[in-house]
């Protein structure tokens, strides 16, 4: 099972739903909203004015307890890794933990017209993409594949929520074996 952890989401709490649903149906789990028993205010670093996603990682981890194998926090606040300006996500390899924000992917942070399908395909491929991550899978090259790195949002919409063949073949795998879920992050951008 897989819990899903919003925290500081502001107005995009009607994702939610649709989000559970597509998390559901890619990993064949299913996946129950827990709101969250952390301060995300702990993770605020005050002078870069974001969210440190490592500590949130360490966070969430604690969220996870039977019957919950993994957890993914979704926000709507900033977040970035100490080597990174800013990361859309994170996720630990082959963990436990994951975390996603919508902060960078609406189109009127970028001068666009606002656009909530846009926004709620950018959000739901980054989830499968970071959830994927605890799975044990790396960035693929493959195209359109949904573990593709994106450094930019642009990049996001070249993706599919979909995993390519050898991606589908490796998530199988991994949801077959008992997993010792590692304490280890995942230092690799978010995205
Ligand atoms: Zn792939
Ligand atoms: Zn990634």
């Amino acid at each position: 099972m897989l819990a899903l952890v919003p925290f500081f989401v502001g107005e995009h709490s009607d994702l939610l739903p649709g989000l559970a649903a597509r998390l559901a149906e890619t990993f064949g789990v299913t996946v129950d909203e827990r709101p969250p028993r952390f301060d995300p205010e702990l993770a605020f670093d005050v002078s870069r004015g974001q969210y440190n996603s490592r500590i949130l990682l360490g966070q969430l981890l604690h969220e996870r307890r039977p019957p919950f194998g993994r957890v993914l926090g979704v926000t709507g606040v900033d977040l970035f890794i100490h080597v990174l300006t800013f990361v859309f996500g994170e996720a630990q390899l082959d963990g436990a933990a994951a975390v996603v924000s919508t902060h960078r992917l609406a189109s009127e942070r970028y001068g666009l017209p606002p656009s909530s399908g846009l926004l709620r395909q950018r959000l739901n491929r980054e989830a499968v993409h970071e959830v994927g991550h605890t799975y044990g899978l790396v960035h693929c090259h493959a195209a359109r594949c949904v573990m593709r790195s994106s450094t930019y949002v642009e990049e996001i919409d070249l993706k599919e929520a979909r995993f390519c063949a050898r991606c589908l073949t490796e998530v199988r795998r991994a949801a077959g074996r008992p997993r010792e879920p590692t304490a280890r992050a995942d230092d690799r951008r978010g995205a």
